[in-house]
Parts: C-alpha cells; sequence; structure tokens
C-alpha cells in the first residue's frame, strides 16, 4: 500500500477525544478475579483510562503459566461494569479474537511474537473483519523490522480495521543490554515521519524488565511525544505469576504518572535534548558491543596460551585495520577516528591477553 494511502486510513479518533496522555494499565496476566478486580479498584480513573490483562499468554519456555484463559474475560467485562473503564487483552489468533469480541473487550492488542508472523496476523485480520469501531495496537515485532511492522497495519487495514495504534515494547538483543528489550527511538520516529497520523504508546515495563527503569523510559517517551503508555501494575506484584520484577503497585504507578505530568509541562522538548536521547541509545550499544569483544579477547587469550601461539600477529592485525578502514570509509567514517579506535581495541585486546598468559 502507498505509505500516503495508509496515512490517510488510519483512524485515531479514538485516542484524539482524550487530551492527555492515554494511560493503559493492569497486570501482566489475569491470576483471579480478586486480584483483577483488586488491582482495577486501585487504579485511578483520571490518570488510567484502560485496564489490561493478558488472558492467553505468550511463554518463551513450555511448562510456565500460559494464561488463565476464557475465564479470565468474564473479569474483565466485570471491571468494566465496576469502574467504568475500557479494558484490553492480547490476541494471537483467530479463536482468541472471537472470544475477545464475545465478552466485548474494547482494545486488543497483538504481540510482538505475533507481529513478527504474517500468518498470524493475517489470521487475526481475517477474523477482525466487520468490527470496523473496535480498537487494536500492533506492538513492535521481536526484532527492529519496520517493514515487518508496517506490513501488519496494512493486513488490518485491508480487512477494514482502521482505529489502529501501535505500541513501542522494545527490541530483543541477544547479550549485554541494560534493557530486556532494547528501545530503539530513532527506528519509531522514522515510523512516524512515514505514517504521521498513527497513534504511538510506549510499554516501559517490557522494555525495562523491572521497575527501576520505567520512569525514566516514559519520560523519554513523553519527550518525543508519544500519545500514551502501557505500563504494567499488580495488587500484589512480588507474588504475581508473570514478569514480576518488573510491575508497580496502582500507587506507585499514580505517583509516577503525576510526576511524568509535571515534567512534561517543564520540557522543552528540544532538538537537541532528542538528539541526545538518540545517541545516548546509540552509545549503549556501542559499549555492550565492546563488552563482547573483550569477552572474545578472553576466550582468544586461553586459546593462545593452551596452544602456545604468539599473541601479537601482525599480519591478522593489518587485515583487521585495512578492511576497518575500507568498510569505514564506505559508510563515510573518517580514516582517522577508526584508527585511533581500533589502535584503542588492539592495544586493550593485548592487554587482555597478557594478562592471561601471565
Ligand atoms: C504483555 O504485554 O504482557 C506481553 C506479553 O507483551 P510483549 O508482546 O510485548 O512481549
Ligand atoms: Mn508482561
Amino acid at each position: 500500500m502507498e505509505m500516503e494511502k495508509l496515512n490517510n486510513s488510519i483512524d485515531r479518533s479514538w485516542i484524539d477525544t482524550w487530551n492527555q496522555p492515554f494511560i493503559i494499565s493492569g497486570p501482566c496476566s489475569a491470576e483471579s478475579e480478586q486480584q483483577i478486580l483488586k488491582t482495577a479498584n486501585r487504579l485511578n480513573s483520571s490518570y488510567v483510562q484502560v485496564f489490561r490483562a493478558g488472558i492467553w499468554k505468550p511463554r518463551t519456555k513450555p511448562n510456565n503459566f500460559e494464561g488463565i484463559g476464557k475465564e479470565g474475560l468474564k473479569w474483565l467485562r466485570k471491571v468494566k461494569k465496576n469502574t467504568g473503564l475500557m479494558v484490553a487483552t492480547e490476541i494471537a489468533n483467530a479463536e482468541h479474537v472471537k472470544l475477545a469480541i464475545s465478552f466485548d473487550i474494547d482494545i486488543l492488542w497483538i504481540g510482538a511474537r505475533s507481529t513478527a508472523s504474517p500468518f498470524t496476523i493475517q489470521e487475526i485480520a481475517n477474523a477482525l473483519e466487520g468490527e470496523n469501531h473496535r480498537i487494536i495496537l500492533v506492538k513492535n515485532p521481536i526484532h527492529p523490522d519496520i517493514e515487518l511492522w508496517i506490513g501488519a497495519l496494512e493486513r488490518l487495514l485491508g480487512k477494514g480495521i482502521r482505529k489502529l495504534g501501535v505500541i513501542h515494547r522494545g527490541f530483543y538483543t541477544y547479550k549485554n543490554s541494560k534493557y530486556r528489550n532494547q528501545p530503539n527511538w530513532n527506528l519509531l520516529l522514522n515510523l512516524r515521519t512515514l505514517i504521521p497520523r498513527i497513534p504511538i504508546l510506549c510499554d516501559p515495563s517490557h522494555i525495562c524488565g523491572n521497575k527501576e527503569g520505567i520512569f525514566d523510559i516514559a519520560k523519554k517517551a513523553y519527550h518525543f511525544q508519544y500519545d500514551g503508555l502501557m505500563i504494567e501494575s499488580h495488587c500484589d506484584p512480588n507474588h504475581a505469576w508473570s514478569d514480576a520484577q518488573q510491575q508497580m503497585t496502582p500507587e506507585n504507578l499514580l505517583e509516577m504518572l503525576k510526576t511524568l505530568t509535571n515534567i512534561e509541562k517543564c520540557d522543552q522538548k528540544s532538538e537537541l535534548d532528542s538528539f541526545r536521547i538518540l545517541i545516548d541509545e546509540l552509545d549503549e550499544n556501542i559499549i555492550a558491543l565492546l563488552a563482547e569483544r573483550m569477552n572474545i579477547s578472553k576466550k582468544l587469550g586461553v586459546l593462545k596460551k593452551t596452544s602456545d601461539i604468539a599473541i601479537l600477529q601482525p599480519s591478522r592485525w593489518k587485515d583487521i585495520m585495512k578492511k576497518s578502514l575500507n568498510l569505514g570509509k564506505s559508510l563515510g567514517i573518517s580514516e582517522e577516528l577508526l584508527e585511533g579506535i581500533f589502535q584503542l581495541l588492539h592495544q586493550e585486546s593485548i592487554k587482555i591477553q597478557n594478562q592471561i598468559r601471565n
């Protein structure tokens, strides 16, 4: 689909009616009726518009709690009746869609693992046909493939689903990230350039994987003028059946949202700060790669010691430098910079290997 046509097809009236950040909160998983009602009652409806709870949980490994299933939909219906909050849950196949609709769940979101699968998205889109009033939120795919993400929106629009939004929940990295899922603000800015009308929410809970980092990520989301947040909360986080480390109590959430609102008022939204956030993110990635490089240097040091190979291999070093400078040149990086960086890396690698040898 042409990008301009796609952009014009998005109906963002559902989020524009709120003249404050749109907040979705509630537990990772529905566990019991009591847990659901308790959590919902403690969320303040002047700050939170939607109550979330996972009914079917995509777990990385089998034999974990995989969601309470259909029973939980009744509890969500009760929350809606008792509190007036809208309710939301994750759907991952046609059967989930059918059941969620039969319980009149207001907002359905598609999880990161599902967005990565075109077959799953098409199945969901087909099942949603005719549900034009329902709000569908699409989390980013687990890997940073912007086309795949846009493809999911296209499949939904193709079935007449126009009340759409996306959720930035971060991207999987193999190692060394301080996040459970690395945020990629730049990718989101690119998405917004391509589809300016798309409502964008941020899910700091699944980005951080812990409670401590949530405030900082939410602050960045506000800085980039996201439309809202999805944050996990639980009446008793320490005993949650899934994602216990990252769930906040409703009271702590509320306190944080109030602070954010005050900061939001003072934030100049300067372009300078935006660039600084993007640079910080790249620096974090560079440091993670450096740590990985040093780890391999250590293993190399052990191998050279046991095989009695000389630490300094001039031809290998010349080769690395040449390849790196060529690659750098093709990417517009000055030779001086790369040469300096690689000299330092090489020195450090030799130092590490010497320490292992002695
Ligand atoms: C969730 O929101 O509980 C969830 C499973 O999220 P994600 O798809 O982002 O992992
Ligand atoms: Mn979760």
